[in-house]
């Protein structure tokens, strides 16, 4: 079992397009196991990109991935990074394959939809960067609990 991270970006959030991408997702058997709605800061941003820091298009990332609410889940399922990274498609919704969120729903590299961690390090990272171990739910554990009432 792997967890990723995944972002609905301000794009998505804002064009009522949140349930449908992490509707996709749950289809290709990936299990919300943490969500939240926020609207990141500079420094959260800066961090989440740091990879991308001496890109050209970092600043206009920072700008537009900060601009909105946002929705950030957790997702869990075998190779949870591949499949969802598989789902959302090419970073480029024109390049995307078809069928994919980006290919069928994004508009343009900046307006592209998603955010999904692209290795298990950077899964491990970027979760922690929007939760606390706490907030993740252990589905042996909690769903056990939940039926038993205890
Ligand atoms: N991006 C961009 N211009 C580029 C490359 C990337 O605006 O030339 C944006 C795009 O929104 C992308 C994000 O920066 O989703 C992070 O880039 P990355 O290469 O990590 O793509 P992803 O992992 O999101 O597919
Ligand atoms: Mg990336």
């Amino acid at each position: 079992m792997e967890k990723t991270l995944i972002l609905v970006k301000p794009d998505g959030v804002q064009r009522c397009l949140a349930g449908k991408i992490i509707s996709r997702l749950e289809r290709r058997g990936l299990k919300i196991i943490a969500l939240k709605m926020l609207q990141m800061d500079r420094a959260l941003a800066e961090r989440h990109y740091a990879v991308h820091t001496d890109k050209p298009f970092f600043n206009d990332l920072v700008k537009f991935i900060t601009s909105g609410p946002i929705i950030a889940a957790v997702l869990e399922g075998e190779k949870a990074i591949e499949s969802t990274r598989q789902t959302m498609g090419a970073t480029d919704p024109k390049k995307a394959a078809p069928g994919t969120i980006r290919a069928d729903l994004g508009i343009d590299m900046e307006h592209n939809l998603i955010h999904g961690s692209d290795s298990p390090e950077n899964a491990q990272k970027e979760i922690s960067l929007f939760f606390k171990p706490e907030e993740l739910l252990n589905y042996t554990r909690d769903i056990d609990r939940w039926l038993t009432g205890s």
